[in-house]
């Protein structure tokens, strides 16, 4: 349906407000205008709502279909991914999670087997619609000496199709071996990546926080933390974050995932957290389906009361950037998915609820991360952008995300891809043992 080559004109598509940010169009009260999308040379040479453009005979008229711009998942671990048939979970539980991984990657984590986990879960997300990815690596001694390399080697081989960005993983506690965490930072920094750690409500936390931006600010570096993914109300490293942030005048991208006790602690505490929060200018990544998984489990025979996420509406209305994305795939922090930016969507509208009215959060998957990530021209649709889009069979929300949509078209610079998604065998051989 999509041509292969030279220029065609997508006429009657139904594109979003929030994602179309020069579209001067009379958008309905679900946000969508119908238009027409022209296409040269793989960029999009057109945006103009549907028959206000000079006619053109050949136009594939689709017929109200969504068009939206392809994804940008600003949350994952690539590094991690798949191992779940031969390490799952034995409960389900976030600790559970956390020592079978670190049992998995000292037992079996050579470059090989990091680099074919990592190209299968790439070759699910470019197929389902992404086109920018930022991974978390575990970068405890001596896993960090393996995974960059392999991270630099995947980055330049899906250069092109996936934009491929890396933040450093380990416990805020690994920061106390300054000389280490130091040459850490200076790896990171010449792979031009991300510095990450996870914080934990350890007693020196501002003390190792403040290191953390040390070299942050000496190495020109964006940070990303997981923070308070923990129904423990007195789970405050959010908070810690945005005043350790003030209180180094950091000037970078700051991304925080997770962010869970904020939705279990008191009004007064939430809004004193959330001031500093928009004071500082950090982001926020919410992971519904690995919350949805891990939090509220009990396994004491009781059925979870709780959704896990964090309160990104109240975040939304005070200006803090928002996200969500797809965090964990088929490992022990999430048993399940496969990377598919839509499915992320779909779940954070039914958890989020992001709808009634749906507004500009279609931004969450797209646009915002994008910024995040510093990604010019990714996340929203714009003539003289590069015509990379995902056409969907549905018309309306109810339409995109009552299916899974496996039949969509994905463009990348104006062309159909094939959208062929890896086969679970592949990864067989590297289950046995
Ligand atoms: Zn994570």
């Amino acid at each position: 349906m999509i041509p292969t080559s030279g220029s065609y004109r997508l006429a009657n598509v139904r594109l979003h407000r929030s994602l179309t940010p020069d579209l001067a169009a009379a958008f309905d009260q679900d946000g969508f205008a119908l238009a027409d999308i022209t296409v040269a040379d793989g960029k999009i040479a057109d945006l103009a709502p549907h028959g206000r453009a000079v006619a053109q005979p050949d136009a594939i008229d689709l017929a109200g279909r969504i068009v939206l711009p392809c994804f940008v998942d600003c949350h994952t671990h690539i590094d991690k991914g798949h191992i779940w048939p031969r390490k799952p979970n034995p409960d389900g539980t976030f600790m559970g999670a956390l020592n079978a991984t670190g049992a998995d990657r000292a037992a079996r984590w050579s470059a090989e087997d990091v680099a074919r986990r990592m190209d299968f879960s790439l070759r699910s997300a470019y197929a389902h619609g992404t086109k920018a990815l930022r991974t978390h690596l575990d970068s405890v001694p001596p896993q960090e000496e393996i995974s960059w390399p392999v991270f630099e080697t995947m980055r330049e081989k899906w250069r092109g199709r996936i934009d491929l960005q890396a933040a450093c993983l380990l416990g805020i506690e690994g920061v106390r071996d300054k000389a280490w965490f130091e040459r850490l930072a200076k790896r990171v920094a010449v792979a031009k990546g991300v510095l990450g750690v996870v914080t934990y409500m350890v007693p020196d936390l501002e003390e190792l926080l403040d290191q953390v931006f040390a070299q942050a600010i000496e190495h020109g570096l964006d940070l990303d933390f997981h923070a308070d993914e923990t129904d423990d109300v007195a789970a405050i490293s959010l908070k810690k974050i945005a005043e350790a942030s003030l209180w180094n005048s950091f000037e970078g991208n700051i991304l925080v995932g997770h962010c869970c006790s904020l939705a279990r602690q008191p009004d007064l505490e939430v809004l004193d957290t959330l001031d500093k929060v928009a004071k500082a200018r950090l982001a926020v990544v919410s992971l519904p389906m690995c919350n949805l998984y891990l939090q509220d489990r009990r396994n004491n025979g009781t059925t979870p009361r709780w959704r896990g996420v964090t309160l990104l509406h109240e975040m939304k209305a005070r200006g803090i950037k928002v996200a969500v994305a797809s965090d964990n795939t088929r490992d022990p922090f999430y048993a399940y998915g496969d990377l598919d930016m839509l499915e992320v969507y779909r779940m954070a509208t039914r958890i989020l609820h992001f709808d009634h009215p749906v507004g500009d959060w279609p931004r969450a998957v797209a646009a915002t991360p994008a910024e995040v990530m510093r990604l010019d021209g990714a996340g929203t649709l714009a003539a003289g952008g590069s015509a990379d889009f995902i056409v969907f069979k549905g018309r309306n929300w109810t339409e995109l995300l009552s299916r899974p949509e496996s039949d969509r078209i994905v463009v990348r610079e104006g062309r159909a891809i094939e959208r062929q998604l890896p086969d679970y065998a592949e990864l067989d051989e590297l289950m046995v043992g």
